[in-house]
């Protein structure tokens, strides 16, 4: 497999005997699931994919459904390549909840191979976002087929995601219809604070400098939305490190359009980033989580919303903007989320 880049790479680092003992000791992701189900549990299995596409079937879900998380969090999502025991988890699970638009295109894969008579796979990008509004871009050009798919990192598209869920759990599991919809509604109304918080905030941001160049090319869609600009990114479609010659251009937009800041993440860690904020003499800022949710699962800052939060904050903060708004934002969340989500 193509091994993910990512901090957590020394884990995958670890000499595979020691790693296979671990695996058989351990409910780790290298067993590909959070362990056997116990038999008296008759719940339906859903398996998701990344962990903020987890986040939003738990916040629907609650504790209804198993949900099963696939892609280990901090982990490039765009080359994952899932290990043979996913397949067997793929085998047991009742919904399969992808984002699709050709993000996990291997995983969905080794699903419509192994699902179950009866199983359904929900691609949460592709049926919300119509075709005359995909974005391709640097990072994601046309003529490789692939639009951007980071449609969460929008808050308003993440509560049209939950609504989908909400509809699939309700056909599935009508006995909790109404637990589906008031899990719903609460996340709905949490997304809308955020989306305020990030409208409110935006406008302390000195004027023309709602610009992005991050690494990583997830805010098209929210740039879309919210009236941002994404000058660049870095990262080329390949996921490899830029060329000289695509630096040097990056360079020059950046010059070109006075960016102040350019944000990378500790998913995509790049040299280059750094010695393009040297050369360009812009601050970099290297703390956008991309997919990994703060906190460790089960803490109650380890959600979609939190992550989406942290990472507007960050980048208001570093426009010149006051995210005062997002800084006093208290979630008000009461679904519980023991979704398992691999790290
Ligand atoms: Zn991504």
């Amino acid at each position: 497999m193509a091994l993910p880049r990512t901090r957590r790479l020394t884990r995958l680092a670890l000499p595979l005997a020691v790693a296979t003992a671990l695996s058989l000791t351990a409910c780790g992701s290298d067993s590909g699931s959070s362990g056997a189900a116990d038999p008296a549990d008759n719940r339906l299995i859903v398996a998701t994919t990344v962990s903020p596409l987890t986040s939003i079937v738990a916040a629907v879900a609650g504790d209804n459904v198993r949900i099963e998380g696939i892609v280990p969090e901090g982990t490039n999502s765009h080359t994952f390549e899932p290990q043979p025991q996913t397949a067997e988890l793929l085998s047991t699970a009742d919904l399969i909840f992808v984002n699709g638009l050709k993000l996990e295109d291997p995983t969905l894969g080794l699903a419509r191979a192994n699902m179950k008579d009866g199983a359904e796979i929900i691609e949460l990008g592709t049926v919300t976002l119509p075709e005359s509004d995909y974005i391709f871009d640097f990072s994601f050009p046309e003529e490789e087929g692939k639009p951007n798919p980071h449609l969460w990192t929008d808050p308003t598209y993440a509560v049209e995601y939950a609504d989908l869920v909400r509809e699939t759990l309700t056909d599935r599991d009508p006995d909790n219809a109404a637990a589906y919809q008031a899990n719903f509604d609460e996340f709905a109304r949490e997304a809308d604070r955020l989306a305020e918080a990030v409208r409110a905030d935006q406008q302390t941001v000195p004027d023309g400098q709602l610009k992005l160049v991050t690494y990583h090319d997830a805010y098209a869609y929210f740039a879309r939305n919210f009236d941002w600009t994404v000058v660049g990114a870095i990262q080329p479609k390949s996921f490899d490190e830029p060329t000289p010659s695509e630096v040097a251009g990056l360079i020059e937009q950046i010059r070109a359009e006075g960016v102040p800041t350019i944000f990378g993440s500790e998913v995509f860690p790049s040299s280059v980033l750094e010695a393009i904020a040297a050369e360009t003499g812009v601050r970099y800022e290297d703390s956008l989580r991309d997919d990994d949710l703060p906190g460790e699962p089960g803490a109650p800052e380890h959600t979609l919303l939190e992550l989406l939060r942290s990472n507007y904050r960050t980048m208001i903060a570093g426009l010149g903007g006051n995210p005062t708004n997002l800084d006093a934002l208290v979630f008000e969340v009461t679904v519980p989320d023991n979704a398992y989500y691999p790290q």
